[in-house]
C-alpha cells in the first residue's frame, strides 16, 4: 500500500518530542488562555453500553491548548455537551487502543476536518503503535473512510460547502499528524509537558500507556487502564490529581488475571497513598458498583488507606487546578 504523506509515524524510541504549535496563533481563542488547568471528564464508563456514563475520555485545557486523552464511544458527544467543538481540539493522546478508548477517534478527525475547512492546524495525535496504521486504515485513500473523503473532496456540492465554510479549493485530505510513543517518552508542549509511563493492562496484545501532565498550574496523572504497579506509583508521584480506573469492588474480580489488569478499589487506595497524590478521581466505573451504598462504601474504604481527597467521577465533571490546588469542581452533567 502506498504510504500517505499525512502520516508521520516516528520510530518509537524513548525521547523528547516537541509538540507542534499551531502555525497561526491568532486562531487561538484568547479567553481560553487565561483559564487554569481545567480537566473535564468526558467519559467515566466502561465498554459496557450505558446512557449514563460514556466510555473513556478526558479533556484538558491548558495554556491555550485543548488536549483530549482517549476518546471512546460517546466521549465526543460529551465534548459537545461540555461546550467544545472538534475544531477546538489541538492534541489527542491515546493510552491504548481498546475500542472503549478510541472509537470516537474517527468522529473527531472527520468532523474537525469537515467543519475546520482547512482553516485549523492539523490535529496532533500521540499513541502507542499501531495508532499510525489505524489512522491510515481509517483516513487513507484505501481506508474505511476513503470513498467518503474522495466524494467530499471532488463532488461539486461538497466543494461548495467547503467554500461556504471559508475554505479555498483544492480541498486537502484529513491529515492528522501521528506520532507513535512508548513509555519513557516526553512530549513537550507550549506551557505543558506530558511524560509517558507504563500501564499494566493487556500486554502483550496491546501496548498500554499512562500519562502524567505537568504545567505551571499543577500536575495530573491519567493511568488509562491499569492494575496496581510500581511504574504507576512512580509516574504519579506527588501529583495533584490522579485519575484512575476503578472497575471493581475488591474481592469481586472474576479472576486474578482480571485484578492484575484492572485493579480494584483497595489497590487504588494503596496506589494513591504510595504515590502521595493529593486527589484521587475514580473513573471507568461499572454500573454494578455505581449504586447508592456501594459508592459510599468504596470511598469510605479508600479513605481508610489514602489520606487525600477522593472524588467519584461523573461525566462532564470539571476540575480546575491552580497553584497545585483544586480551585473548582463543577458537575456540569446535571
Ligand atoms: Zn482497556
Amino acid at each position: 500500500m502506498q504510504r500517505r504523506d499525512f502520516l508521520t509515524a516516528l520510530a518509537a524510541t524513548p525521547g523528547t518530542l516537541e509538540a507542534s504549535a499551531p502555525e497561526d496563533d491568532q486562531q487561538r481563542d484568547e479567553p481560553r488562555q487565561r483559564k487554569p488547568l481545567t480537566i473535564t471528564l468526558l467519559g467515566t464508563g466502561t465498554p459496557a453500553p450505558s446512557l449514563v456514563r460514556a466510555s473513556s475520555g478526558y479533556l484538558v485545557e491548558i495554556a491555550g491548548d485543548v488536549i483530549v486523552m482517549d476518546h471512546g464511544p460517546d466521549a465526543h458527544r460529551r465534548l459537545l455537551e461540555g461546550g467544545h467543538r472538534a475544531v477546538d481540539v489541538t492534541h489527542v493522546f491515546f493510552t491504548h487502543l481498546h475500542y472503549d478508548h478510541c472509537m470516537d477517534y474517527g468522529r473527531l478527525v472527520l468532523q474537525r476536518w469537515d467543519q475546520g475547512a482547512a482553516k485549523v492546524p492539523e490535529l496532533e495525535v500521540y499513541g502507542p503503535a499501531p495508532i499510525a496504521r489505524m489512522t491510515e486504515q481509517l483516513f487513507g485513500e484505501d481506508g474505511i473512510y476513503g470513498p467518503d473523503i474522495r466524494a467530499r473532496i471532488r463532488h461539486q456540492s461538497s466543494i461548495d460547502t467547503f467554500v461556504a465554510r471559508g475554505g479555498k479549493p483544492p480541498r486537502p485530505r484529513p491529515a492528522p499528524r501521528v506520532k507513535e510513543i512508548r513509555a519513557g517518552d516526553v512530549v513537550q508542549g507550549k506551557g505543558w509537558k506530558i511524560t509517558v509511563g507504563h500501564a499494566v493492562h493487556v500486554q502483550p496484545y496491546l501496548e498500554c500507556l499512562a500519562f502524567r501532565l505537568d504545567c505551571a498550574d499543577g500536575s495530573l496523572c491519567y493511568t488509562g487502564d491499569s492494575g496496581a504497579s510500581d511504574s504507576i506509583v512512580e509516574l504519579a508521584r506527588n501529583c495533584d490529581v490522579l485519575i484512575h480506573m476503578n472497575h471493581y469492588f475488591s474481592g469481586t474480580e472474576p479472576s486474578a488475571a482480571y485484578r492484575a489488569a484492572c485493579g480494584n478499589h483497595r489497590d487504588n487506595a494503596a496506589t494513591a497513598e504510595r504515590a502521595g497524590v493529593k486527589t484521587l478521581v475514580l473513573t471507568h466505573l461499572l454500573a454494578q458498583i455505581d449504586q447508592p451504598g456501594v459508592r459510599e462504601q468504596i470511598v469510605h474504604e479508600i479513605r481508610q488507606v489514602f489520606g487525600g481527597r477522593v472524588i467519584w467521577g461523573e461525566d462532564l465533571m470539571q476540575i480546575s487546578v491552580t497553584a497545585g490546588k483544586i480551585t473548582g469542581i463543577e458537575n456540569r452533567g446535571g
